[in-house]
């Protein structure tokens, strides 16, 4: 078997220190040492998100904004201090750009709600074959709302867009481009930067979907120039339930709130109501405070590791593990971009691809197995699904070849 190996000491990036960070990853399962293949779901967390939410609610729980007190002011500060850490973290312009939602989904229906209220009927929306459900479902919806039209950038066999179909698809109808960053079932990265130039020829808006994106690489949105992103605080080693929307000024002055309540206001009579200032417009009810303290913690330990250390050693695990995994016998992969993140989808010949997850559970490597929220790009290859694993920081080259001896296993088993 000839597998490259992953480079033994990238400089200042210890494996195993990392991995004592987080707690869970000392875990048994059956008995046998937990193999986290499952981070394209959602990612361990660290002991230092863990202790600072810890922190916050044994210290100085209390509701945001609205408070003349002490406890409410801290909260607040700490609320607003992990505005600016997200912002400098995706280099926004200005903290009013950073409107925390409860992930990715919330984000981009969001957008998706309030951006086409203004649309007119047959006006166009463009998204891509390879979209997560949560950046389809939500412009159909839409789309049914105000009479508007879905069109799809096609994808070829190997996990990568059309990008000449989506110059035809453009039309004077086109209204927003809304596209995912990194597929979270083929691991594809999409050349998002191009897309961006080729609909701002247009002075079409677009929206990135980077629920799994910026877990991996640098993101700097004013060098991408896009008008929004999304992701999500989970999969990047933050808490549940929270997440980010980013929109360039301009764009979110002009779209109108999403949902109504208090915090979004300046002045509610029964006649009438005015609203809030940015990002508070688009924030209505009391935020997820510890979601979103966490989330700037998570931030800070990645930043501790650094981006581009992470991104290499990262690389050279995806890289190993893809090797390996070829060597498998009748394993077929599914997505073979030239330029991929963290995950890996593929199938054995006639096993189902629950059956394989489940026999890996058996021995305590978790990977997710189905659609993966995105079942159009199981109806284009005419699969009922595959089995993901995908990769973190923490994890490593023992789990990889874990994994492989495993499906082994399994094949012999069939
Ligand atoms: N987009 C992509 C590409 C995703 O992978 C996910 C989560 N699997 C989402 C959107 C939705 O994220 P969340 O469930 O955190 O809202």
């Amino acid at each position: 078997m000839s597998v490259s190996t992953i480079p033994a000491g990238i400089s200042g990036y210890d494996v195993a220190a990392v991995r004592k960070q987080f707690p869970e990853l000392s875990e048994t399962v059956y008995g046998k040492p937990l193999v986290y293949l499952d981070n394209g779901a959602t990612t361990q967390k660290p002991l230092s998100v863990i202790e600072c939410i810890n922190r916050y609610y044994s210290t100085y729980n209390s509701n945001v904004h609205r408070g003349v007190h002490f406890m409410s002011q801290k909260a607040t500060d700490a609320m607003e201090a992990a505005r600016k850490t997200v912002q400098a973290f995706i280099n926004a312009a200005s903290e009013e750009e950073i409107i925390f939602t409860s992930g990715s989904t919330a984000g981009l229906n969001l957008l998706a709600s309030s951006f086409t209220q203004g649309l007119a009927t047959d006006d166009e929306i463009i998204i891509s074959a390879m979209e997560h459900h949560a950046n389809i479902v939500p412009w159909q919806m839409a789309c049914e709302r105000h009479q508007l039209k879905l069109r799809v950038i096609p994808m070829f066999e190997n996990g990568e867009l059309d990008l000449e179909s989506l110059r035809k698809l453009i039309t004077s109808r086109t209204k927003m481009i809304s596209v995912v960053h990194v597929s979270n079932s083929l691991g594809t990265v999409n050349p998002v930067k191009e897309i961006i130039q080729i609909a701002h020829e247009k002075n079409i808006p677009v929206c990135i979907d980077g629920a799994q994106a910026v877990q991996h690489m640098n993101i700097d949105v004013q060098e991408l120039d896009c008008d929004f992103y999304v992701f999500s605080g989970h999969k990047m080693y933050g808490p549940t339930g929270v997440g980010v929307l980013y929109g360039k000024k301009e764009w979110l002055q002009k779209m109108p709130p999403y949902q109504g309540g208090g915090e979004m206001i300046a002045e509610v009579t029964f006649e009438k109501t005015t609203y809030n200032a940015l990002p508070f417009k688009f924030e209505a009810g009391t935020p997820h405070i510890e979601g979103i303290i966490g989330l700037a913690e998570a931030i800070r330990f990645v930043e501790s590791l650094g981006r581009s250390s992470i991104a290499q050693y990262e690389t050279a695990l995806l890289e190993y593990a893809t090797n390996a995994l070829k060597e498998v016998e009748g394993l077929r992969i599914y997505g073979e971009a030239a330029q991929k993140v963290s995950a890996i989808s593929f199938l054995m010949k006639n096993i189902h691809p629950y059956d394989t997850g489940v026999l890996l559970d058996k021995i305590g490597i978790a990977v997710r197995t189905g659609h993966h929220c995105t079942q159009p790009i199981m109806q284009y290859y005419k699969i009922p699904g595959t089995v993901r694993a995908s990769f973190a920081l923490y994890n490593t080259k023992e789990e990889v070849d874990a994994l492989i001896a495993a499906l082994h296993r399994i094949q012999k088993m069939f």
